[in-house]
């Protein structure tokens, strides 16, 4: 039967109701789409509030420290001023070597020899290779910027020793709490020389840095990870925004060893078994953006002094700054004392390291950000050139799990039976 209208009415009501449904369907899905929008906005935030609250601090900082230069404080205030950072950095170092040994004894515990072996090989010749590449990229920059140019009789020295007080000995006591990134860039700011100092030569040379370290921490290293891994490199970076932030606080990578593990096993999920097998040697041996800056201040040396660099000793400049950075510590402008290395290598003037000191509080940040997004990176690439002893090692484990339940099983099944045999929890209240 058809309707008047030459429609059969229960195509029609079928019709209706398909219509009905994908309408009610359309508006459930809308509905679905503003509230995840809503609660996905509510759960990045809190999920990332540290991450935040660690870069707003840094914003702070730079603000709070550029508005308090204007009240000329003396060296002693500014160190009064900026104690709660360096309780930070204290409490940061705290953890350091407890952490690394522990990590270091679990890590290799979780591995069999051979797969610990071949880990350790791929981390080695990681970095090796990029420390070289941070070398060269350092090399090619300030001799194509050439920054040194003109002679070092206008430039400005720097170099001061204090006193220490019955006031610093009473901060050491109190010396063990957490405070903020705030204070520690705050106070860097308002301490800082003169910016007037910071011209000519010097303001070339740290543009010089700047360039080389953003060359290899934002070309090199990502597309290092997207050629070995074939993943996203700023999907693994953004995962580590708090490290790095981190990093650019305190200017250690080895204070910021703790968030960095944070960073690498919570948000990009790397293997813990890697993560503690590689981290802390990367932290203390991979320096890439120190190896970068080593050769790179070398060479800015060379050229104020008008000092000629043949290619034996643009050669020795770069094993020695690659050696200089694997000795440095993780510690704030430690690549500075290393240099003394590289200097002498060439019979470069070690007292010219006076003439960089002013901004190298600024550049350690940066090179240390660099070192520890290098470290990041290493352990993702070590992961997965590592699958496949991972994978292995996680079946042998589960065979010895099964085989353990397997031992477990008649035990279980005794005292399963007992339960049974047991009236229930309510009955017995009952
Ligand atoms: N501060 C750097 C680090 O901890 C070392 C350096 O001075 O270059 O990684």
């Amino acid at each position: 039967m058809t309707k008047g209208n030459g429609e059969d009415p229960k195509t029609g009501s079928r019709m209706e109701r398909i219509q009905q449904g994908v309408r009610k369907r359309t508006l459930l899905a809308k509905k679905k789409v503003q509230s995840i929008t809503k609660d996905d906005v509510k759960s990045y935030l809190l999920r990332n509030a540290f991450v935040l609250f660690t870069v707003v601090a840094v914003i702070l900082g730079v603000i709070l420290g550029f508005s308090l230069r204007s009240y000329k404080m003396s060296y002693r205030e500014v160190k009064y001023f900026s104690f709660p950072g360096e309780l930070l950095m204290r409490m940061l170092q705290m953890l350091v070597l407890p952490l690394i040994v522990s990590s270091l004894v679990t890590g290799i515990a979780a591995l069999d020899s051979k797969a610990s072996g071949k880990m350790g090989v791929r981390a080695v010749v990681y970095y090796m290779s990029t420390t070289i590449i941070a070398v060269l990229i350092g090399i090619i920059i300030v001799v194509i910027i050439h920054p040194g140019k003109g002679t070092k009789e206008n430039m400005h020295r720097e170099g001061k020793i204090v006193q220490v007080t019955a006031a610093d000995a009473f901060l050491d006591l109190i010396r063990y709490a957490p405070l903020g990134i705030l204070f520690l860039i705050a106070g860097k700011i308002v301490e800082m020389e003169d910016m007037g100092v910071i011209g000519g030569q010097l303001a070339m040379y740290t543009v010089t840095v700047i360039i080389g370290l953003l060359i290899h921490a934002v070309i090199v290293l990502p597309l290092l990870y997207f050629l070995i891994t074939r993943k996203n490199p700023w999907v693994f970076i953004g995962g580590l925004i708090q490290a790095l932030v981190t990093a650019l606080g305190t200017s250690s990578s080895s204070a910021t060893l703790p968030v960095t593990f944070k960073c690498l096993e919570e948000i990009n999920g790397v293997d813990k078994r890697v993560t503690r097998f590689v981290l802390p040697v990367g932290a203390t041996i991979n320096m890439d953006g120190t190896a970068l800056y080593e050769a790179l201040a070398a060479i800015f040396i060379a050229q104020v002094n008008n000092f000629d660099l043949n290619f034996g000793q643009i050669i020795t400049i770069s094993i020695t700054a690659t050696a200089a950075s694997i000795g440095a510590a993780g510690i704030p402008q430690a690549g500075l004392v290393t240099m003394v290395i590289v200097l002498t290598s060439v019979g470069l003037p070690t007292d010219d390291i006076t003439l960089i000191i002013a901004v190298d509080w600024f550049l350690d940040r940066l090179r240390t950000t660099t070192n520890v997004l290098g470290d990041s990176i290493g352990a993702g690439i070590v992961e997965h050139l590592s699958r496949h002893e991972l994978k292995n090692r996680d079946a042998e484990m589960g065979n010895s799990v099964i085989e353990e339940n397997e031992m477990k099983k008649p035990y279980q099944l005794i005292s399963q039976e007992n339960e049974s045999e047991k009236p229930l929890d309510s009955e017995t209240k009952m």
